[in-house]
């Protein structure tokens, strides 16, 4: 079924229409376009699979997406454009020159939690590099697939870029198709069933995958400004986002102020019951409903101090704070993925670094610290896929900064520059005049070697 799709690419594709830098700019201009006609449809289905509040669709699905595509439109000429690059003196006279290239039919599989952003995003990196596409959006949020898959019939033809949807046989159907390249984002579990069925195509992977993201918290800081960006990057989409902290690690001297700001931050964003407030989303299902609240229902030592309601019917977990939880409580085993925020205490941070260093590598980190040492030491001595210093979340919209994760969160990156290198291909081609052709290079070699030692060595 999707083979007779991916053969029309490829047709598509061999055209050579979309190696044309004027044909991509015109496609990127019709997604934009797509996106700001259907922009009140695409609320429409967040809020019906996420409760999704308009502000946060904007920002995170929307305004992120516009000024990405804005990004790639400007400088598409530039990185579209042959590089020449040095020869040496050895191979005179010669040009080197790279030239990028489009992969061919690519395949773009996402997430539900930012269920639009997550295919829309990559899309225009495949764009912008003159792919074709096939998008397989996340089935749990059904009505963002729907929509997506509506506005790309009636926007776009479906030998240059289609929908796919479907669940996760859809989704195995797919990646047993040979592609040119598979982009996916979703758990680290899929990313290596993902990887598994690329390798017997010898297809490469983008893998945008999860993980446990610490956010360390020194003595020198604004405490109220610290509170309010760590509880908003938090309980932003109620803590489904692959990047939000998962878990505090503060400075034992300043964790009571701290937790009494995040309550205060929280009563300030959400009011005295964030059940009733239109700025607070709920859980994506009933899987993912009973998967947190196991967390709260087995805390081995973990205390929750702030929130920790939960009602079923509506899929809402509260805003919740945990404190002096432990590696053994279960919710430290994995990602949370959920409005539940555990806090660990440290007396040195270098007790904060090891802890870090003693986990797979995170998608993210955070800090927050004037003291420009402990930035120096904390960037220095963890790995992780990306971050910030005094904020959380808001590097994933920066274009110029590539995003993905390392290890276990990840394999690869997008956004920007970054997200044109992932769907091309760097063609490097030396070229030689006929003029002068030193013969020391060719058999026989006899009385050679000690001249191409001198030239060469
Ligand atoms: P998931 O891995 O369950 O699903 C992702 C996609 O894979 C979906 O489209 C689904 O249909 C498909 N899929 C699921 N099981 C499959 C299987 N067995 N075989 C083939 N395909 C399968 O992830 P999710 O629950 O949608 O998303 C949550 C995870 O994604 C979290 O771990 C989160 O951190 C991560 N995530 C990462 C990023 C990032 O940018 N790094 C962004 C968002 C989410």
């Amino acid at each position: 079924m999707f083979a007779e799709t991916i053969h029309n690419q490829r047709d598509f594709f061999q055209t050579g229409k979309t190696k044309d830098i004027y044909f991509r700019i015109q496609q990127l201009k019709t997604l934009k376009q797509a996106v700001i006609d259907n922009e009140t449809a695409i609320f429409d289905a967040l809020n019906a699979d996420l409760h999704k509040p308009l502000a946060e669709s904007f920002t995170a699905e929307i305004v992120l997406f516009v000024k990405e595509t804005e990004y790639a439109i400007k400088h598409l000429k530039n990185w579209h454009k042959p590089k020449k690059v040095q020869v040496p003196w050895q191979f005179f006279p010669a040009s080197a020159i790279i030239h990028p290239e489009p992969l061919g039919v690519v395949l773009i599989i996402g997430a539900w939690n930012y269920p639009f952003q997550l295919v829309i995003a990559p899309l225009i990196g495949a764009i912008a590099a003159g792919n074709c596409a096939i998008v397989k959006p996340s089935e749990i949020a059904s009505h963002t697939s729907h929509l997506i898959a509506e506005i790309f019939n009636k926007y776009f033809d479906k030998s240059y870029l289609a929908v796919v949807e479907g669940a996760v046989e859809t989704c195995q159907q797919l990646l047993a198709e040979k592609f040119d390249h598979i982009f996916f984002t979703g758990s680290t579990t899929v990313g290596k069933i993902v990887m598994e069925a690329a390798a017997k195509q010898l297809t490469p992977v983008t893998l945008e995958l999860g993980g446990k993201s610490p956010c360390i918290v020194d003595t020198d800081i604004d405490l109220k400004i610290a509170a309010r960006r760590i509880t908003w990057g938090k309980f932003f989409n109620a803590g489904q986002t692959c990047l939000a902290p998962d878990y505090l690690l503060v400075d034992k001297k300043i964790k009571n102020n701290l937790l009494d700001e995040i309550k205060k931050c929280l009563h300030e964003f959400y009011g005295e019951n964030p059940a009733k407030s239109p700025d607070y989303a709920r859980i994506i299902d009933r899987k993912q409903f009973d998967r947190l609240a196991n967390y709260l229902k087995n805390l081995k030592n973990g205390k929750i101090v702030i929130g920790g309601e939960t009602t079923f019917e509506e899929r809402y977990i509260a805003p919740t704070v945990i404190d002096s939880v432990t590696w053994e409580d279960p919710l430290m085993r994995s990602e949370i993925f959920g409005p539940i925020l555990p806090v660990i205490e440290f007396t040195d941070i270098t007790e904060a670094i090891n802890i870090i260093n003693s986990q797979p590598k995170p998608l993210a980190l955070y800090l927050f610290s004037q003291n420009k040492n402990l930035q120096k030491r904390v960037t220095n001595e963890t790995s992780f896929g990306g971050g910030c210093i005094n904020h959380t979340i808001i590097h994933y919209a920066v274009p110029s900064l590539p995003f993905g994760g390392i290890g276990n969160s990840g394999i690869g990156s997008y956004h920007g520059k970054a997200g044109f290198d992932t769907f091309s291909h760097y063609k490097s081609v030396l070229k030689k005049p006929f003029l002068l052709d030193v013969k020391l290079l060719y058999p026989p070699y006899k009385n050679k070697l000690s001249l191409l030692r001198r030239i060469f060595g």
